[in-house]
């Protein structure tokens, strides 16, 4: 006489089967299985194994219960080692139970494998926990198939401030959400569906107890009512895109840094750096004042050009940010002011303080804000160069990051930014202007890095898919 094994195969992945279920697939002589097994579970059974499939086929019941229990009987006085395997765990709404209690009643050695239920899994998987401190600390797993009789004490069920799981319902949960909202659960109580759960045509529909019973759904299907139904709680693993805007320089760095965190990067809106005819007269100022780097990299190539020799110049050298105290730095020229925080008006601030009498020339774009001569006087303005639209694209991606005002006004003027975009922006004065076009959502970026871009959207990553509380 051989042994029975009742094995439990999981919800649907194949994977999700237990290390002992996999061995004794992979071993016995004779294998029973059910419907929702996975073909790749059989698989793996061996070639000479008998393999008897009792499941229903096209909705008829091929094998009666009794049936079932005769094979299994059967198989075990004249085979060594004989799998009855089922979907999930064997004794959650799978008749393990009455199979094991035949196995007794005719002494037959038998041993069950737990297995992974449907019922915690499938939810599980689709991001829904079924029990959540403050949310939900009872489950009750519940069959559809008694939904017109009295065994499920639905006056008890309607009470709970748990997760019902529903297995076996898809035809009969309408009816079963009137009954529970007939004993006083409210018809806003959120509901989720999950269809074919863990396999990859897993599907999930969200709704409420007052409008399931609307919902088509295909079995196999598990119905989670209660707090809970509404949780998502799936990291994204969709690859995120992000629309860059901006110089070249900048569009270059920042391109490089969000490639290397995994997002893919489109140049939406390119600006060329278009450099102005300059001659500037370095001694007649006490402090030259940078705002960004491309102004550096102008003056850097105007002094070359001119060949005037670095030791000539005694200016001190104030900054807007880390940025463009590095890109000075690269050149061998240490700035001698950065306020703390990087913005126009922390520079204008700090310099006022620092030289409020001080003659400063300040180097940087056409058109750029007037905040830093709100706080600052006695300066004059070198242009050193104008940026100009070179190519403007409409921006599709999950991000868009603008690191001037320029960049928005040059990209508004073509196109508008979607509601379900995300918009970053460097500095309080790039933020104010997109404020000022409408859009009040936009993430502000407190350093003019592109160090902070990146972190700014991861931070909005994790917001996504920590849990809402
Ligand atoms: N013993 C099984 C349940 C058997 S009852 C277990 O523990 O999971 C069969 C019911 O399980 C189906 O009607 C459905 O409600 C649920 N079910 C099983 N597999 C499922 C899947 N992959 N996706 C959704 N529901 C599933």
């Amino acid at each position: 006489m051989g042994k029975v094994y009742l094995v439990g195969a999981g919800p649907g992945d194949a994977e999700l089967i237990s290390v002992k279920g996999k061995r004794l697939v992979e071993s016995c002589d004779v294998l029973i299985y059910d419907r929702l097994i996975s073909e790749e579970i059989i698989s793996w059974a061996r070639k000479d194994c008998e393999k008897i499939y009792v499941g229903k086929s096209a909705g008829a019941h091929s094998f009666t219960q009794d049936n079932i229990n005769k094979i299994l009987v059967e198989k075990a006085a004249d085979s060594n080692i004989v799998v009855r395997l089922k979907g999930g765990d064997p004794f959650v709404f799978g008749r393990g139970g009455e199979e094991a209690a035949i196995l007794i009643e005719n002494n037959i050695d038998f041993e069950v494998v737990p297995g992974i239920t449907s019922a915690i899994a499938v939810p599980e998987a689709a991001g829904i926990p079924v029990t959540h401190r403050g949310a939900s600390q009872d489950i009750h797993i519940v069959t559809g198939h008694t939904a017109e009789s009295e065994i499920t004490d639905y006056a008890a069920l309607a009470k709970t401030r748990g997760t019902i799981v529903f297995l076996m319902a898809a035809n009969t949960i309408g009816s079963i959400a009137s009954r529970l909202i007939e004993k006083g659960m409210s018809g806003k109580t959120p509901v989720a569906v999950i269809e074919n759960g863990t396999t990859k045509s897993e599907s999930i529909t969200r709704t409420t107890l007052e409008n399931i019973g609307s919902v088509q759904i295909v079995p196999p299907a598990v119905i989670v009512v209660g707090k809970t139904a509404e949780y998502d709680m799936k990291s994204d693993n969709r690859i995120k895109s992000v629309a860059i805007t901006g110089t070249e320089d900048f569009r270059k760095r920042l391109k490089a840094r969000l490639i290397n965190k995994g997002y893919t990067v489109k140049e939406v809106c390119c600006l060329k750096v278009i450099p102005a005819d300059l001659n500037i007269k370095f001694d007649e100022f006490d402090w030259l004042v940078f705002t960004g780097r491309n102004g550096v990299k102008i003056f850097i190539d105007y002094i070359k050009r001119t060949k005037t020799d670095l030791r000539s110049l005694k200016n001190k050298i104030a900054v807007i940010g880390e940025g463009t105290y590095n890109a000075l730095a690269e050149h061998g020229i240490y700035a001698d002011y950065m306020p703390d925080k990087y913005t126009s008006e922390a520079l204008g601030k700090g310099l006022a303080k620092i030289a409020p009498n001080a003659s400063k020339l300040v180097l940087r774009a056409e058109k750029g804000s007037d905040e830093l001569y709100r706080h600052i006087n006695n300066c004059k303005e070198a242009i050193l160069y104008r940026v100009e639209a070179e190519s403007i694209t409409e921006c599709r991606e999950d991000y868009i990051v603008f690191g001037s005002s320029l960049g928005v006004n040059t990209y508004l003027e073509q196109y508008k930014i979607d509601e379900n975009t995300k918009i970053i922006a460097i500095g309080e004065v790039t933020c104010n202007t997109l404020i000022s076009r409408g859009y009040n959502n936009v993430c502000c970026c407190e350093k003019s890095t592109v160090e902070s871009i990146v972190e700014e959207i991861e931070k909005n990553e994790k917001i996504q898919t920590t849990e809402d509380k």
